[in-house]
């Protein structure tokens, strides 16, 4: 079902059939990846930051390109700093080292937090034993 909406680029009002942007934003949005796709090709040792100042391309859209594989298929692998460590990569936000330590802290963590968990649940537990023992004791004696 279309319906008006305001492109999330320019504002303008459009027909929208859940497209975020109007067919202009949409028709630019595909001349720059072309252009980008363009420079590449007859830049192949480029970095991020040259093609963004040569093609006035965000980040974004160039990471989004490399992760669709644009640059392969015009024969380059282009390659980006990891988030983490800055080693080149060619897919994801981090370098599969990166991702190996940050999955190994993330499994520490959680098991720091079930940690803290299982304390509180003892407390908790050790609590309600003894409010119910005393409780019971009454019974009891
Ligand atoms: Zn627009
Ligand atoms: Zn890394």
């Amino acid at each position: 079902m279309a319906k008006l909406r305001n492109c999330s680029q320019c504002g303008k009002i459009f027909m929208s059939n859940g497209e975020r942007l109007c067919p202009n934003c949409v028709q630019a949005q595909q001349d720059l990846e072309l252009v980008v796709v363009d420079y590449v090709r007859d830049h192949p040792k480029c970095k991020i930051p040259e093609i963004m100042e040569a093609t006035q391309a965000p980040e974004m859209l160039i990471r989004r390109l490399i992760e669709e594989g644009r640059f392969e298929q015009v024969g380059v692998n282009l390659s980006y700093p990891c988030k983490k460590c800055g080693k080149p990569i060619v897919a994801g936000a981090y370098c599969e080292e990166c991702k190996e330590e940050m999955q190994q802290n993330l499994q520490s963590a959680s098991s720091a937090l079930n940690q803290v968990a299982e304390a509180e649940a003892a407390a908790a537990r050790g609590h309600g034993m003894y409010s119910k023992d005393l409780k019971d004791s009454k019974v009891k004696m």
